[in-house]
Formats: C-alpha cells, structure tokens, sequence
C-alpha cells in the first residue's frame, strides 16, 4: 500500500500517519522528522538545510526529493509506505509520480486532513514530542501519564523550534501558497481522500479508517 498524507502544519498528519502505518504494517515516512534527525545529527545535510525549518520555509526540491527518495529506496519500503509531510509542491509531486511509474508503481490513495486554522494554531502551539520514539503529544489535549515524559521510553517531552508562533505565521503562508494547489492535483487523478480533522484523535482514526475502506489494495 502507498499512501500520503497531506494538510496543513499542525493538523495531526503525524498523529494519524503514525495509527494508519502501524496499523497497516508499513513505515511511517516523515520528510519533517527526516529533515529533524538530519539536523540533531549534525550531518552535512542537516547543516545545509537547518536554517529552512527554522524560518518556516521548505527544503528546495531537489534536496527534499533525494532525501525521501533514499530513505523509500530501503528494504523496508519495498511493500508500500505511508508517506507524512511530502511531497509538499508541484514539483516533488511529479518526481514522485515519475519515480512509480518507473517502477511500475502507484499511489493508492492522498488523505488530506481538513482542519480549521484556529484549531491548527492552538494544536502547534501545544505540541510537545518525544525525541527518542517520536511519539507526539499535546500540552493540553493529549497529555502523557506523567506531565513532561514520555509514556513508552520515559524520555523528556520536547517542544519543537519551529511552533513558536513567528514560525508557525510563516508555515502556514508557505502551506498556502505552495501545497494547497496539490490538492487539486490529486483530486484530477481519483486519489483525494478528504478527512474532517476536527474531534479527538480516535474519532479522527475512525473515520480515516471508514474512508481509505474504498482506496486501500486497489
Ligand atoms: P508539520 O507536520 O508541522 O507540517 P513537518 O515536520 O512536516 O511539519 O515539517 C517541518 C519542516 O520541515 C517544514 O516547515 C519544512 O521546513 C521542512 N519540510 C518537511 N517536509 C518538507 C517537504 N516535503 N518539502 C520541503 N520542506 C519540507
Ligand atoms: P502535523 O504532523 O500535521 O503537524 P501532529 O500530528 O504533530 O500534526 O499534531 C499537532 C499537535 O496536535 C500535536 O501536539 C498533537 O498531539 C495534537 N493533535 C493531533 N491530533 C489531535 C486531535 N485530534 N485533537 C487534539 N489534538 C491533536
Ligand atoms: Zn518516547
């Protein structure tokens, strides 16, 4: 199964991606999360691109695209993947396309994840994680057991650089400006599936769940 997901910063793409992946048994392939262990690293790569998610702005494509690129072209991703947070413009959109055509290879579905910006911003400016399993909470609405550690390894909860309110302005202009318009590019091939966001994390999962019914193993 290959999948992605696609919506607004902040709206639970990683929250669900990560239910849906599990459950599906195929890797979660997160371009932000990517990109983060890249910078935590220190890596050539991290140097390169550190100062594009610290002012909001996307990695240029051709960065961006070798990078997912590699990281599909693992073993694990053979059978399918679920792709979070890429592609994010025209352009890695048709990469991505050539890419599976080459192969012989296509999308099954593209959830979008419909969220009304006030919810958007309160949810970021909550965001806490958790830098060893990347498991994702929120101050408010999803608190782990004990306040400020992880529920699975313990570990301290970390908010990130890039929810603080400057950049969360500038994150959702770039969202505008140049991944919006991919939603109709999916909706001209079929494979737009468009999910209410709203509600609490479970009532989110079951209607992804209801909808991708249709889409997944065709
Ligand atoms: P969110 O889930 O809040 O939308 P992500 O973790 O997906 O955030 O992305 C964080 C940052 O990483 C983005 O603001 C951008 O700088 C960079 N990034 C992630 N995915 C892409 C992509 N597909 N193209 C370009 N930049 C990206
Ligand atoms: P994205 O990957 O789209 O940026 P996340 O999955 O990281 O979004 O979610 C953003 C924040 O909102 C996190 O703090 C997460 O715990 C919280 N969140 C996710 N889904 C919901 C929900 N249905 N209700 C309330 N908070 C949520
Ligand atoms: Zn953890």
């Amino acid at each position: 199964m290959r999948l992605v997901f696609m919506g607004p910063p902040g709206a639970g793409k990683g929250t669900q991606a990560r239910a849906v992946a599990q459950r599906c048994g195929i890797p979660h392939v997160s371009s932000g999360d990517i990109f983060r262990a890249e910078i935590d690293n220190k890596t050539p790569l991290g140097l390169k691109i550190r100062s594009y998610l610290e002012t909001g702005e996307l990695v240029p494509d051709p960065i961006t695209v070798e990078a997912v690129a590699g990281r599909l072209a693992a073993a694990d991703c053979a059978a399918g993947w679920l792709l979070d947070g890429f592609p994010r413009t025209l352009g890695q959109a048709e990469a991505l396309d050539r890419a599976l055509a080459a192969g012989g290879d296509k999308l099954c579905a593209v959830v979008n994840l419909e969220v009304e910006p006030e919810i958007i911003v309160r949810r970021m400016g909550g965001r806490r994680s958790c830098p060893k399993c990347g498991r994702i909470y929120h101050v408010e609405f999803i608190r782990p057991r004990v306040q400020g550690a992880c529920d699975v390894c313990g570990a301290a909860l970390v908010a990130r650089q890039d929810d603080k309110p400057d950049t969360v302005r500038e994150r959702l202009a770039t969202y505008h400006r140049q991944t919006a318009p991919l939603v109709e590019y999916y909706e001209r091939q079929g494979l737009l599936v468009r999910v209410d966001g709203g509600g609490t994390p479970d009532e989110v999962r079951a209607r992804l769940f209801e909808q991708l019914k249709a889409f997944v193993g065709r």
